[in-house]
């Protein structure tokens, strides 16, 4: 299995999503990475099995710990963060549960933000005080709150930028400077950005994550996390993972590993759609107010042009007269899946108060700044004119 290139420097990342990773000729030629379903591996003779359970030579044992079709997903990811190393999960929350648990022991202090992912903040909220870690959520446009907060001291910082719902941008590169002024560990969820748009590597951080069945696998037909950074924090991510079993398995390896060869097409693409309908969104009388860090009104644009390539493909718009007319909306449109999830080749919509803050009071929605007639919306690779045409149609019929 040779690779066919090592040396990624000054190569970009269209090109990287098609090649790193692969093998030159796998088995007897495919050009294309096998999927392994093998659970275990065997060897002619105990000698060279010793070595490879040692580590002392390449190999596979058992697909829990590694797999075949699993490495080049990893291989691939790692080098699409220029990474030192990588390793995967089952899914996004099993990566970021994982991290959290690795890198956090009883008696010790994480600084995150209010507006992190709903499954993190369960865990910021639910489990990690049940194993007496110290949560300290912060408002996560107050930059000078969170590096107070980072001074006192602190094991971890967790951050996420752009946020779900409603796009708020963090200072990425100030805050790892801050955290690392008090040898915390930085760990960026870079989801939303994807590596297209956003390096939080560069920026400083010491772990970047992904919900890998979002814009990585990009068509929602596997799931997957993946974590790149440092050698010596994968490696204690990755005997954790070996250990508890969040094990990513072959098959859906091999499809994340084939969406995300047209990461770099359909990101870029997904930037300009955003983009174009967030502006028109802008101008529509029946839209109170929309979310996106492209644009130059948004409160997040200036940090956001800073620290990314691309402002990502989704936003959030709301409507006025609430979640009545956020209904009749969503049940007039015609390319969307009215869906959870989202950076898929398909246009995903939903309105936060039944997807990601369902289990959330309209009070505490309130606070987080997610009004009741608010929409999130993951645009897809299909041409803009059309969702436009779409998208005036459905607030016409809200007229
Ligand atoms: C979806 C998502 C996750 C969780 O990923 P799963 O693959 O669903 O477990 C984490 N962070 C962000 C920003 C997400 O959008």
């Amino acid at each position: 299995m040779t690779q066919k290139k090592n040396n990624w420097k000054n190569i970009q990342q269209g090109t990287k999503s098609v090649w790193a990773g692969e093998t030159s000729l796998f088995y007897k030629g495919a050009t294309q990475t096998p999927v392994v379903h093998s659970v275990t591996f065997g060897y002619e003779d105990v000698d060279t099995w010793f070595d490879v359970a040692i580590g002392k030579q390449e190999g596979h044992i058992y697909s829990r710990n590694t797999n075949p079709t699993v490495a080049v997903f990893e291989e691939k990811m790692r080098i699409l963060e220029d990474a030192e190393a990588a390793t995967s999960f089952s899914t996004g929350m099993a990566g970021i549960s994982n991290t959290l648990f690795t890198l956090l022991s009883p008696g010790q202090r994480v600084v995150s933000i209010k507006d992190s992912y709903g499954g993190t903040s369960k865990l910021f909220l639910e489990f990690l005080p049940r194993f007496n870690v110290d949560v300290q959520l912060c408002e996560t446009t107050d930059m000078d709150a969170i590096e107070a907060e980072i001074k006192k001291g602190c094991r971890v910082l967790y951050l996420e930028s752009p946020t779900n719902p409603t796009l708020k941008v963090v200072d990425l590169e100030r805050l790892c400077k801050a955290a690392h002024e008090v040898g915390a560990i930085v760990v960026v969820d870079n989801t939303f950005a994807t590596p297209i748009n956003q390096k939080p590597l560069q920026l400083g951080a010491d772990l970047v994550l992904h919900s890998a069945t979002k814009f990585i696998g990009g068509h929602s037909d596997a799931m997957g996390g993946i974590v790149c950074g440092k050698k010596e924090l994968i490696d204690k991510l990755f005997h954790f993972r070996e250990i508890n079993g969040a094990t990513l398995d072959a098959m859906s390896a091999y499809l994340l590993l084939r969406g995300v060869k047209t990461l770099e097409l359909r990101v870029k693409r997904q930037n300009e759609t955003a983009l174009a309908m967030a502006r028109f969104l802008e101008k529509q009388p029946q839209v109170e107010q929309v979310f996106y860090p492209g644009l130059t009104s948004d409160p997040g644009h200036e940090i956001a042009k800073k620290q990314m390539t691309g402002f990502g493909g989704v936003l959030a718009f709301s409507l006025k007269g609430g979640f009545e007319k956020v209904k009749t909306f969503l049940n007039s449109l015609q390319y969307a899946h009215l869906a959870a999830s989202l950076g898929s080749v398909g246009t995903l919509v939903g309105p936060p108060k039944v997807t990601s803050h369902v289990e959330a009071s309209e009070e505490e929605r309130k606070q987080l700044g997610i009004p009741e007639g608010l929409i999130r919306c993951s645009v897809g690779i299909e041409n803009a004119e059309d969702l436009m045409a779409d998208f005036k149609n459905a607030l016409a019929a809200l007229d």
